[in-house]
């Protein structure tokens, strides 16, 4: 009876099976969160991280198909290099989606107005958020997968919309990769390489809860039509349907995934 029911039942095929994803920020908070959940889809996964090799070889030990690449995203050769390992990897050749989440909120135990952002604070943020995305999604747009199921999504902020006051120079990173994403999402006409971002609001990681957090925890959960802050896997949910196929249709766009808090 059992072995009837099982002839039956459809094959079962995950999403993502057989294509290649590489997820900068890995190691830890939201980009684990996404590597983990687009290897459950089926892809297999290249863990790139900047320091937390320990954490990054563990998540790659734990999944079924999955690399762990040190790259720091502000260095070209590295980056290059990063893509290479990918190519390598898995033995299929081109990978078929970035997913560019490495990012850095420069004193978040201590958040201060631009008034008061050092220099070397604002070099640090527009180093590894946006020259380090600029480098991945160029990358990305000459060598993911041509065809069909290429896939780049950017992890951006939320404090775009809200500019609330202590992320503004943090904010103005960010925005500077929204426009290179919705306009590089025109320049991949004829690949099928979709290009977006998904922008989270106040996501329960190191780089939020850095510091005594208490009084911005409170603030970010009262002001939220969830009354929660967000987790790894609300942001990570929202990438892996980007990735599948019936994303396609969604290009050029900025997906504000807060629990609606700012639009
Ligand atoms: P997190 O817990 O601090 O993790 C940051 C990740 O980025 C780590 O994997 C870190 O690697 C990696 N990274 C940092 N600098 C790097 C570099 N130069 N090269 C390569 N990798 C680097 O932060 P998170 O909260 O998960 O943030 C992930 C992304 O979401 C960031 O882009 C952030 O701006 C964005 N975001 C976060 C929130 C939030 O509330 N948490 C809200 C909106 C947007 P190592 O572990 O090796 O250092």
């Amino acid at each position: 009876m059992a072995d009837a029911a099982a002839a039956s039942s459809p094959p079962v095929s995950l999403p993502l099976a057989g294509r290649v994803a590489i997820v900068t920020g890995a190691s830890r908070g939201i980009g684990r969160g996404i590597a983990s959940h687009l290897s459950s889809l089926g892809a297999s996964v290249v863990i790139g991280y900047a320091s937390s090799a320990a954490e990054a070889e563990a998540l790659a030990a734990e999944l079924p198909r999955a690399v762990a690449v040190r790259a720091d995203v502000a260095d070209e050769s590295a980056v290059r290099a990063l893509f290479d390992a990918a190519e390598s990897a898995f033995g299929g050749g081109a990978p078929h989606i970035l997913i560019a989440c490495a990012g850095v909120l420069a004193n978040a135990e201590n958040l201060s107005f631009l008034a008061g952002t050092a220099a070397e604070d604002f070099d640090r943020m527009y180093a590894v958020n946006t020259r380090g995305a600029f480098l991945c999604l160029r990358e990305a747009a000459n060598r993911l997968r041509r065809g069909g199921g290429g896939r780049i999504v950017a992890i951006t902020s939320s404090a775009v919309a809200s500019l609330l006051p202590g992320y503004a120079a943090y904010a103005g990173s960010k925005a500077a990769v929204e426009a290179m994403v919705r306009g590089m999402a025109k320049e991949l006409k004829g690949t099928h390489v979709t290009a977006n971002c998904v922008a989270p609001g106040p996501v329960a990681t190191d780089m939020f809860l850095a510091g005594d957090s208490a009084e911005r925890v409170r603030r970010a959960v009262e002001v939220n039509p969830m009354g929660r802050l967000g987790e790894p896997a609300d942001i990570a949910h929202v990438v892996g349907f980007l990735c599948t196929d019936a994303a396609e249709w969604v290009n050029g766009q900025v997906i504000r995934a807060n629990g609606g808090y700012v639009s």
